[in-house]
Formats: structure tokens, C-alpha cells, sequence
């Protein structure tokens, strides 16, 4: 029996030991699990039928219920630096996005792991629009799954169209790689979402999976002090943290989360987490707001904070949007800022600010309400979603 689309189950959504389950409950061996993640993930194929060292049974029992299903896209933006960012939708009236991030030596993708956000940090754009909902394992795993095959099907047409005939499929499993890098630092509270972010984790690590580094994937916290320990239990991923204030009076204005845990609550939790994995270092990301957070003094509180801790700090210059208060420090002030930091004993670096020309920088993510009414509150513009 063919299951309904809606009934089918997508393994994008499943780390080994759930796909594990889910080839038995087929009535295959466990080890298959295996042989169908390489198909996915190293080579990118979607359709059972492909999958030629499957026994048929498998394929066809596959092919009746399951799927291998990324989210859909809406809109792709590419931007004059090679930057591109999707709107991928979460239903008919929502959307979230990614962002890939080319450098000479990696491709960075960022991805998203809940549509809106309910944190309401008062310099971000996703904040505006409220929350929405948590994404699924599988639109988590699947921005990842999506962004390589784009990326793979965009080189293939241009050598096409270089060489004047349709370019070779993916050579062979273990082909370069366009997405080397993961940062969950679109929109959305990775630690929020948990239960669907840690599983996600996993595949992306998993050397069957996307066979990442755990150096190479980065989640993103504004500071969720419980959901830190448990982190430090289920994973092992790079941890960059929200910090954007030298003290608790002002965090507790720009990261409202800070009322709840508190700088040196943060700073404890993010220690241990380091100690439990066996990290190298945490990165505090630190926006930089003209007249807010950005003095040499204040730089200087944040080096007492940090010195003789493995920690770097990375500088984020403001990125504007619609509505906003706030402005971008100037260039001599963030340098400025970041020489007191590195004097005061403190690894720092400047963010380079990536494709600004199509909304694709830090926290300008705001998705887009498909169908959406705007209405004005003071001077806050807030975009209410019409529901289907
Ligand atoms: N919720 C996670 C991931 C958010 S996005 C977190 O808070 O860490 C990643 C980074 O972009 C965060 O440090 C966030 O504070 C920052 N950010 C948000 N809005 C920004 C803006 N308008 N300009 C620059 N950085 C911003």
C-alpha cells in the first residue's frame, strides 16, 4: 500500500538509532540504516529507486512510506559577494531562511531552527516577529541536505554551460563538499528547541551522516542557562553565546533572557560546557550598538569577565532593519574596542558583514509573513500573520 503524502514517514527527521528502528520495523537489518544514510547524505540522492545496493524488498517498501523530504523553497536571493539566502516555507503562511556564506577556504551555512523567535532581544530583526513555532529534525537537518544539492545542481549547470554539454553527476561519495561549515544562528533559539535540534545535531556529526566535524558546527544560544548543562550531556557541537553586555542592568535590556540567568549564571554554564566536552573555547558574540554597549570602558568590563577563561569574542557590527532603534558603531569604534579587549588579555575579531545587499546578515532574518497585514505601534512596525 502507498502511504499518503502526508502519512510518510521522512527520514530526514531520523538519527541512526530512530532509522535503525524504522529499517526493522521494514524488516530489514539494522545495518541497512547505514547503506541508506550514504545514499542521502554522501551522495545526496532522494529516491529509493536509485538505491541499487538496497534488496528490492527494502527499495519497495521504502518507495511505498517513506520520504526523503528538505523543505520547500520559496525564494533564492544571491547577493553580489556570492552570499545566498532561501526563504524556505514552513507552511502557507510562513517562512523561514538560510543563508550560505562563501569564503576561499569553506562554505558557511546558516541555518534556522525555529520560525520567529520568542526571546524578544531588542537589536534583532527575528524578533519582531514573534514565535511562530519550532522546525522539525527534519526542516533542521534538511536546510543542510537542501543547500548541498542546490549548490551541487548550481556548479553542475555551470560547468554545463562552460563545457557546453551536461556536467557528471556527484563523482562519488565523499565528493568535495560546498556546506563545510553549520552555524544555527538564524532565526530562532536552537536550545529552545531541543528536542528537535540535538537530533539534528547528531545526524549532521553522524560519520554515515553529513560527516562533520563537531569544530565545524556551531550553535548559537542567547543564554539558556539549563538547556547549556543538558547541551553539555547531549552533544559536543562548538558553543557561541549572545553576550552583547559587559553587565547585568544593561543585558538585561538588550537580552531579556539575562533577567532569568544572569551573566555569571551564563559564564558558569558555558565553563562547564567546555569542561564536559572538552572544548577549545567558547564564542561570545558581542553586537555593536552605537552609544550603547560599545565604550572602551565597557570593553574593558567584558575583558575582566573573560580573561584567563578559553573565550573569544566576536564582534558583530549592527546590522539595520526596518524599525530598529538602534545604529551600527563606527568602523574606529569597534576597532577601538576590540584593541581594549585584546590588551585586556581577551582574543577578539571583527565580523566581516556578508551579503547586506539582500537582507542576509546577522539578525536581519526575518522570514516573511507570505500573507501577512502590517500595522504600526508607536514607531515599532509589527507584522501580524494572517492565519489560513
Ligand atoms: N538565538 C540565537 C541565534 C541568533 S542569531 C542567539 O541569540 O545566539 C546569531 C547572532 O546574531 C546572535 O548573536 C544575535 O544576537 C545576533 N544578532 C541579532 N540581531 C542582530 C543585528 N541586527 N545585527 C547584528 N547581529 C545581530
Amino acid at each position: 500500500m502507498t502511504a499518503s503524502a502526508a502519512s510518510r514517514t521522512n527520514l530526514l527527521g531520523l538519527a541512526r538509532p530512530a532509522l535503525e528502528e524504522y529499517v526493522v520495523s521494514l524488516g530489514s537489518k539494522a545495518f541497512r540504516a547505514r547503506q541508506l544514510m550514504s545514499w542521502i547524505y554522501k551522495r545526496g540522492v532522494g529516491e529509493f529507486a536509485g538505491m541499487t545496493d538496497l534488496a528490492k524488498s527494502l527499495r519497495g517498501e521504502l518507495s511505498a512510506r517513506a520520504e526523503v523530504r528538505p523543505p520547500q523553497v520559496t525564494s533564492m536571493q544571491h547577493a553580489a559577494d556570492g552570499v545566498r539566502k532561501w526563504l524556505l516555507k514552513a507552511d502557507a503562511s510562513q517562512a523561514f531562511e538560510m543563508v550560505f556564506i562563501p569564503e576561499p577556504d569553506r562554505g558557511t551555512l546558516c541555518i534556522s531552527s525555529q520560525v520567529g523567535c520568542a526571546l524578544d532581544c531588542s537589536f534583532c530583526a527575528t524578533a519582531q516577529q514573534g514565535f511562530n513555532r519550532n522546525l522539525s529534525t527534519a526542516e533542521i537537518v534538511g536546510q543542510v541536505w537542501l543547500a548541498e544539492r542546490e549548490l551541487e545542481r548550481e556548479e553542475r549547470e555551470e560547468r554545463a554551460s562552460a563545457a557546453g554539454g551536461p556536467g557528471p553527476l556527484r563523482a562519488a561519495p565523499g565528493a568535495e563538499r560546498h556546506v563545510t561549515n553549520v552555524v544555527l544562528m538564524g532565526m530562532g533559539e536552537p536550545l529552545a528547541n531541543f528536542r528537535n535540534v540535538v537530533p539534528a545535531l547528531d545526524v549532521l556529526l553522524d560519520d554515515c551522516g553529513l560527516d562533520l566535524s563537531r569544530r565545524r558546527v556551531t550553535l548559537s544560544t542567547s543564554g539558556l542557562v539549563p538547556q547549556i548543562y543538558k547541551l553539555a550531556r547531549a552533544s559536543n557541537v562548538a558553543l557561541a553565546v549572545s553576550l552583547h553586555a559587559p553587565d547585568d542592568a544593561l543585558r538585561d535590556q538588550l537580552v531579556p533572557i539575562n533577567r532569568k540567568h544572569p551573566i555569571a549564571e551564563l559564564l558558569a554554564a558555558c565553563w562547564h560546557y567546555l569542561d564536559e566536552q572538552n572544548g577549545r573555547s567558547v564564542t561570545f558574540e558581542y553586537v555593536m550598538l552605537d552609544g550603547i554597549n560599545d565604550s572602551p570602558a565597557q570593553a574593558r568590563a567584558v575583558a575582566r569577565l573573560l580573561k584567563g577563561h578559553p573565550a573569544k569574542v566576536n564582534l558583530i557590527p549592527f546590522n539595520s532593519f526596518p524599525g530598529t532603534r538602534y545604529h551600527r558603531s563606527p568602523a574606529p569604534v569597534i576597532q577601538r574596542f576590540r584593541d581594549e579587549l585584546l590588551q585586556g588579555g581577551v582574543l577578539a575579531t571583527i565580523r566581516r558583514t556578508r551579503g547586506e545587499d539582500i537582507d542576509a546578515a546577522c539578525g536581519q532574518l526575518a522570514g516573511r509573513v507570505i500573507d501577512r497585514t502590517t500595522v504600526r505601534l508607536g514607531s515599532k512596525l509589527i507584522q501580524v500573520a494572517v492565519q489560513p
